[in-house]
């Protein structure tokens, strides 16, 4: 592709102030025959008239008028269009103005016996700049008007996100209150208080109750991710042992590790790891790692926690030897209430989860200053990894 070529307009619109008048027919003659259009005029006062009746994109000024200096006719062109290219006139004996007037803005000077044949290729180059210089502020022009409509939609997109994020919050609050109670009368009802139940009432009783479960534990975590997400969380930090989260984790799960015959594996190198968290938090990823490694292995498998400094972080990871993840799914893991397509519906409906538990557990650990991130093969296992800041570290470094 050649180069795009800068339009030069070929006739231009001088203004020729000089009080030389003989001179000054000659210069316009020689200029009107280059093609240009010259306007005349021989005092300062003129000149100010003219310049504001109509558009001039090149002056060419006298270093000395009968009334003002060139110099002011310099400072008043660029006050009324800084674009215009002002071309001092010279002779010799005032040649240092000239020159101090190029210092002060001006495009050029141009000696008077070679005016004419200088300002040939002068007025060109002068015209060509103008013309760039027209283009870039167009250019920034428009730049600023996009970058102020991205701000102006970016503003938008979170209002409306703070919006929804605050709606749900508000809605799952509000639809957690009739479901607590259609839950607890089915239990009640199971345990026989208010009257007795036959086997086929009691089955249906049983799935009113599981499924009365699941959909508070898709509530309960709607309404925490929204909360999050609308900032209404404040994490209350403090120095958290580890291990003690950990174990308190771990003997919850007990029952449910068992049961599937998973082994558990803790590793957490230096026990003393003190890192800056809200317990009840850090317990909830924890608890999510997991409750999602033990779902997403077969009975029998292999389940691993481990933490290792890495500079100023904690590094943990949440591992397991069970079905793993498709690469194609990894991408979207953290997203809210994306389910992977290793997530079949096991009989016993223990793997119907929300799609929720990851994304909040991604939330959490960015609130903290950490990061969280997936290694896994599929049909071999996974590993999740995140970092949290050490006390330690923190306490060094300031
Ligand atoms: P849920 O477990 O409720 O479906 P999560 O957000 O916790 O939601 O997880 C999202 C998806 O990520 C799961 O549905 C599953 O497909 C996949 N996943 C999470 N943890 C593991 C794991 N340890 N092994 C394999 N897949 C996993």
């Amino acid at each position: 592709m050649g180069k795009k070529e800068v339009n030069i307009p070929r006739q231009t619109n001088i203004l020729l102030i000089d009080e030389d008048v003989a001179w000054r027919k000659t210069l316009s003659v020689g200029l009107q025959d280059m093609g240009h259009r010259v306007t005349t005029a021989t005092t300062g006062q003129e000149a100010v008239a003219l310049f504001k009746q109509q558009p001039f994109n090149i002056v060419l000024v006298g270093i000395k008028l009968p009334d003002v200096s060139g110099r002011e006719i310099l400072e008043m062109t660029k006050e009324l269009n800084p674009e215009v290219a002002v071309v001092m006139i010279t002779d010799h004996a005032n040649l240092k103005a000239a020159v101090n007037a190029v210092d002060e803005g001006a495009y050029a000077y141009v000696l008077k016996p070679e005016a004419l044949y200088e300002l040939k290729t002068l007025i060109n180059n002068a015209l060509r700049e103008q013309e760039l210089l027209i283009r870039n502020r167009k250019l920034v022009d428009s730049l600023q008007r996009s970058n102020s409509s991205l701000e102006e939609a970016n503003q938008a997109l979170e209002q409306a996100s703070h919006a929804k994020s605050d709606f749900l919050a508000k809605m799952s609050h509000e639809l957690r209150t009739p479901l607590n109670v259609i839950i607890g009368f089915a239990e009640l009802m199971v345990d026989q208080v208010p009257g007795e139940v036959n086997e086929e009432q009691r089955q249906c009783l049983d799935d009113i109750l599981t499924s009365g479960r699941h959909l508070l534990g898709l509530i309960n975590e709607v309404l925490d991710i929204s909360k999050v997400e609308a900032g209404k969380v404040e994490l209350k930090l403090k120095d958290i042992v580890l291990s003690e989260v950990v174990e308190s984790v771990t003997s919850a799960m007990t029952a449910v590790l068992s049961q599937r015959r998973q082994s558990l594996d803790v590793k957490l190198g230096e026990e003393f790891f003190s890192v800056q968290a809200d317990e009840a938090r850090l317990r909830q990823v924890f608890f999510n790692l997991l409750s999602n490694a033990s779902k997403f292995t077969p009975d029998g498998g292999e389940i691993k926690i481990e933490a290792r400094r890495k500079g100023n972080f904690c590094q943990v990871s949440v591992s397991d030897n069970g079905i793993g993840i498709k690469v194609e799914d990894l991408r979207q893991i953290f997203e809210p209430f994306y389910q992977a397509d290793n997530s079949i519906d096991r009989e016993d409906g223990e793997r119907r989860g929300t799609g929720l538990g990851l994304s909040l557990v991604k939330e959490i650990v960015e609130m903290h200053g950490g990061r969280i991130w997936v290694e896994s093969e599929y049909g071999k296992g996974s590993n999740f990894i995140f970092t949290l800041p050490l006390v330690v570290a923190n306490k060094t470094l300031s």
